[in-house]
């Protein structure tokens, strides 16, 4: 299972691993601000994506 925090204005991924982290963590360490694109991100806009991986390991 891998965790994907992402900028809810360009997509860009602010985290992905396989430890759930909290937004606010991811958040904080970003500056409040997506690397990408520069937006200001706000927490209580923001997504949290789970994807599952599997069978991409061939
Ligand atoms: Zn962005």
């Amino acid at each position: 299972m891998t965790y994907e925090i992402v900028c809810n204005s360009c997509g860009a991924p602010l985290y992905s691993g396989f430890d759930l982290r909290s937004p606010g963590d991811v958040l904080k360490a970003a500056d409040y601000r997506c690397r990408k694109c520069g937006v200001k991100l706000a927490l209580s806009r923001f997504q949290v994506e789970v994807r599952k991986i599997d069978g991409s390991f061939d």
